[in-house]
Formats: structure tokens, sequence, C-alpha cells
């Protein structure tokens, strides 16, 4: 019987570990790099290791930054009476794209999942808590997604927050169920943006 190669066969398991690619995207994959000139992979190879080497979580909104704190937060002209919560870095690119949003952003790095051992110290809740308690946020704009999970982790932070004086929104419907909020158009997201509601 026929086998690949032990280095063909490393690299098909090496990107067949990436999200949303299977073994036969992984496959065809690795077959495309391999099929290219040896200049291409190496600034694809350069460029990965370049990225793991620079880029560090800002220490104030957690998002990703090349520098100790993000452009985003270091910005002066965005309102700093709001502060959108996201899952992930990546959640805030369609915010940014969109242009609906002129606040700042959170990022919690995961949702609560008690099952798997994600409590509320292993994301960054506690430091969100700390934020909202130092400083003027009028308002907390919890764009969790609606998976069961993030209802829950937004119910959560909404109970931990009700003693302080900062209105917690969430996005409007228009996002379906379970939909990942960096796969959402710009007008979907302007839409749920603009109508949100209390939580
Ligand atoms: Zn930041």
């Amino acid at each position: 019987m026929y086998s690949s190669p032990p280095a063909l066969e490393k690299l098909v398991q090496e990107l067949s570990k990436l999200p949303s690619i299977g073994r036969k995207t992984a496959r065809r994959l690795a077959f495309h790099l391999i099929s290219g000139d040896r200049e291409k992979m190496e600034d694809l190879a350069n460029s990965i290791l370049n990225a793991k080497n620079r880029l560090v979580h800002c220490t104030r909104c957690y998002g990703i930054s090349e520098s100790e704190i993000c452009q985003i937060c270091e910005s002066t002209h965005r309102d700093s009476e709001l502060l959108c919560v996201v899952e992930r870095a990546s959640d805030i690119l369609p915010f940014e794209n969109s242009g609906a949003y002129k606040g700042f952003y959170f990022v919690l790095g995961g949702v609560l999942s008690p099952l798997d051992g994600i409590k509320p110290e292993t994301l960054h809740i506690p430091e969100l808590v700390e934020r909202i308690e130092k400083e003027n946020v009028k308002e907390l704009i919890l764009a969790l997604g609606s998976s069961p999970e993030a209802e829950s982790t937004a119910l959560y932070i909404d109970r931990r927050l009700a003693n302080l004086p900062c209105k917690r929104t969430k996005l409007a419907r228009g996002i379906p169920v379970g939909s990942e909020l960096e796969f959402i158009d710009d007008v979907t997201m302007l839409r749920a943006f603009e109508e949100r509601v209390r939580v």
C-alpha cells in the first residue's frame, strides 16, 4: 500500500490542525505549497515566524498589537465612555470595518464554559470589572455572539456589574444564531449595532 513521504505527511498533519482545514484541504494546500518555488515558501514561513515574534497582546484591551498598547487604545479620538466586549481579538475587525463604532474594545479571550474548565478567572473578566470600576465607562456593549455559552457569559458579566452605573447593552438581532462575528457583513453589523438593546 502506498503511503506519502514522511515530510509530506508531516506538512499535511500540521496544516490540518488549523481551524476549518480538514485533511483533504490540508493535502491540497500541501501540494500547492511544495509545487511553488522555494522563495515563495520561505516568504510564507518567514511571515508566520515574524508575526509570532512581533505580535503581542495589548496590555489594556488584550487585542493583537506590535507594541505594549495597541493603536486603538492609544487613540485620543475615540469615545472613552463606550467599551465593546468581544470574545476574540479577530472580532474587533468587523466593528472597525463597519465604521459604526468609535469607542474602545476589550477582548475576553473566550466565553465561559464550565464543562471545559473555562471560568471567569480563565478569561479577562476580573480585569474587565476592574476597568469599569476605575474608568468612566457609561455603556458596555456585550458583543459576544449568540451561542449558548456567549449568552451566559453576557449574563454573567451583566450580573457582576449590576451595582455599577454602567449601562449594559448587546447587539440587536440580525446576527444568525451561532454565527461567528468575523463573518458578518458590514450592513448586518451596522444594523445590529445601531439597534442594540439592554441586556
Ligand atoms: Zn488595546
